[in-house]
Formats: C-alpha cells, sequence, structure tokens
C-alpha cells in the first residue's frame, strides 16, 4: 500500500447535523477527522480518514507543555448549483509549511494535504451547509506527540483535519466595528513567531482582546512590538487603510502573519487599477491624515470576515471616525467580489477556485 493511500473507517453512528440559520463559529463538528502520523523512521505515515473523535494522547506530549503545533484556517463553500469549492487552499498549505519550519515541524506535502482534505470533505459533503453566508470551516493542525519534557523539537507528530460547519459572519449584513489601538501589549516582535500561524500567538493576544471587549471595542490594533509605533495587524485579520484613494497595508516585516485574503485583495485593488501600497505605516501617519480629512476607509481581511470594515479607531484619548462609521465603497466592493468568487456568483479572473465536487 502505498504511503499516500487514505484508509477510511466509517462513521456508523452519523450525528444530527445543526440547524444552518443559526450556527455559531467553530462548535459543531462534523462526522469524521483525518489524521496521519509522523516519526522520524517512517516520516509522514498511515493517513487515515475515521470518525470523529477524541484524542488519546500521552500528558507527557510536548505540544502540552512547550506548544510546538501550528494550525491553519480554510472554508469550503456551497454554490447555488450544490457544488462544493475551495479557495486558493495551495496558498493554506503553503503558508502551513512556512509555519511548521518555524516551529521546527517536518513539512507536509503539500499537493497531498489538499487531497486529504478533497477526500475528507467528499466523504463529509452533505455538512457544506447552503443558507447564504454559511461554509464548511477547514481547521488542518499539527501537534508534537511525543512523550518527553526536554526542550527540543519532537520526534512524533500528528497531522489533523476538522471540519465546523460556521454560520454567516455578518447576520444582518456587513458592518463596521470600533477598535482600540493598543499601546500596552504587543502580539509579535521580529525575529519571533507572529509570521507563523502558531497557537502561541493566540495564546499571549488574548489579554488585550480581554481588555479591549470591557470597554467597549470588538478587537484590538496591533503596533510593531519594538518601538510600538508602527501598525501591523487588527485582531487576528491583516489591516488596510484607504488614505487619499490610495490603499495602503503594513509590509510583510516578520512579525506579521501574511494572510490569504490580505495577497487576494491587493492582487484584486491591483486588477481594478486601485493604488496600493505595502509599506510601513506609524500610528502618527494615519493620525495626521485623519486630521486632514484624508482617511478615507479602514478595514481588516481574514478568512471568517473577509472583510471587516473599522468604523472607530480609539487611539489615546482621540475617536478618530471613519467614513462617519459606515462601510466604505471599497471595502464593500472588495467584501461582494471576494466572497461573490467564494460562492461562485462572480467571475473568478485569477482561477482561485478549487472544485471539489
Ligand atoms: C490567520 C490570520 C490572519 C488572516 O489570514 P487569512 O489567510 O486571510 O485568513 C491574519 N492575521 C493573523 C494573526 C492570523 O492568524
Amino acid at each position: 500500500m502505498s504511503e499516500y493511500t487514505i484508509t477510511f473507517i466509517k462513521n456508523e453512528q452519523p450525528k444530527e447535523k445543526p440547524d444552518s440559520d443559526h450556527l455559531p463559529f467553530g462548535k459543531f463538528f462534523t462526522d469524521h477527522m483525518f489524521i496521519q502520523d509522523y516519526s522520524e523512521e517512517k516520516g509522514w505515515h498511515n493517513p487515515r480518514i475515521v470518525p470523529y473523535q477524541p484524542l488519546v494522547i500521552d500528558p507527557a506530549a510536548m505540544i502540552f507543555h512547550y506548544g510546538q503545533t501550528i494550525f491553519e484556517g480554510l472554508k469550503a463553500y456551497r454554490t447555488a448549483e450544490g457544488n462544493v469549492q475551495l479557495f486558493r487552499p495551495d496558498k493554506n498549505m503553503e503558508r502551513l509549511n512556512r509555519s511548521n519550519r518555524r516551529m521546527c515541524i517536518p513539512e507536509v506535502d503539500e499537493e497531498f494535504a489538499i487531497d486529504a482534505i478533497k477526500h475528507l470533505l467528499h466523504i463529509d459533503q452533505e455538512w457544506v451547509p447552503s443558507a447564504p453566508g454559511t461554509s464548511l470551516y477547514i481547521r488542518p493542525f499539527i501537534i508534537a506527540t511525543e512523550p518527553f519534557l526536554g526542550v527540543r523539537p519532537s520526534k512524533n507528530y500528528q497531522f489533523i483535519v476538522i471540519l465546523s460547519p460556521v454560520g454567516a459572519y455578518y447576520e444582518s449584513g456587513i458592518n463596521p466595528v470600533k477598535i482600540a489601538v493598543e499601546n500596552n501589549y504587543v502580539r509579535a516582535v521580529k525575529g519571533g513567531t507572529g509570521e507563523a500561524k502558531t497557537a502561541g500567538n493566540y495564546a499571549s493576544s488574548l489579554i488585550a482582546q480581554e481588555v479591549a471587549d470591557k470597554e467597549g471595542y470588538a478587537q484590538v490594533l496591533w503596533l510593531d512590538g519594538l518601538e510600538k509605533k508602527y501598525i501591523e495587524e487588527v485582531g487576528s485579520m491583516n489591516v488596510f487603510f484607504k488614505v487619499n484613494g490610495k490603499v495602503i497595508t503594513p509590509a510583510l516585516n516578520g512579525s506579521i502573519l501574511e494572510g490569504v485574503t490580505r495577497n487576494s485583495v491587493i492582487q484584486m485593488l491591483k486588477h481594478w487599477d486601485i493604488p496600493v501600497e505595502e509599506r510601513k505605516i506609524s500610528m502618527e501617519e494615519l493620525y495626521d491624515h485623519y486630521i486632514n480629512g484624508e482617511l478615507e476607509e479602514a478595514f481588516g481581511s481574514g478568512t471568517a470576515a473577509v472583510i471587516s470594515p473599522i468604523g472607530e479607531l480609539a487611539w489615546n484619548n482621540e475617536h478618530m471616525i471613519i467614513n462617519d462609521g459606515k462601510t466604505g465603497a471599497i471595502s464593500s466592493k472588495l467584501y461582494q467580489t471576494l466572497t461573490g468568487i467564494q460562492y461562485g456568483t462572480v467571475k473568478d479572473p485569477f482561477n482561485w477556485v478549487v472544485k471539489v465536487k
């Protein structure tokens, strides 16, 4: 049997599917999951699709102690014709391996990983919801499983993919949020793990999110970890501003996570001949644009929301109200176009969509 033959154990007790009109994020999981093991002797081996079930892991497994792990996040979309499709899964698998390299985790075969995801989706295809705005969230992740308390890279891993039907991000239409600029905590620093999709970045960001939430803000705007001067990301999304007709976004600098949505936004803006610049943006520069009436739009980008407009930015004692707190024209056009491509209702000029069935 080839190392790439996926064995399949069918779930004989399929669950009842949740009501797709009221789907919370990440709470329900499908009937099956994908698992593959890694050992030094065999490399990645024994790929299998099995009933969704708890893992049996030694309490000394290195994931629990030193956080050697990475994850990805993408979605499967159901089209009006009933087909199931993915959006740029190659970019997610490329990034999965970039995260792996940073975290000393052995790389996976990217094409095989996409095939495995397609295979799993085929088996659980009925779980891809069809109500407007809903999708099936795909969460690939890798954990260090060797039972050992010494500090060094693990010798054993598991690569797992689970699937979760999720509701529309915007229940009542795309809506701007209030954001607090974070002057105290930092998410990542150059040389750290900010450009890897790894659990620790999230664990360390929770406290800022919690404070912001108590003060009535949806997310924080992260500044660079060295000078706390330059803008990096918003919550767990990349960030864009429209200033004087031009769109600007922080250049990748070693601490920013490169979003697939960020990359798609930049390509789409160029396709529309809208000027877009990737460069350093200081909070002071942004504030000056605001005072001069030049800050026209601000939005976050990520797989979950696609585009999340920013209606207010609180910085020190200033409350910057952007575009009267309303969704801007470019934000709206990007949202409509990207979601349209994902659901197959808008032409896909870059061949981003990959059909599953
Ligand atoms: C996942 C993630 C993003 C967005 O990436 P997408 O591929 O667009 O979903 C942005 N910032 C952080 C910190 C992330 O973890």
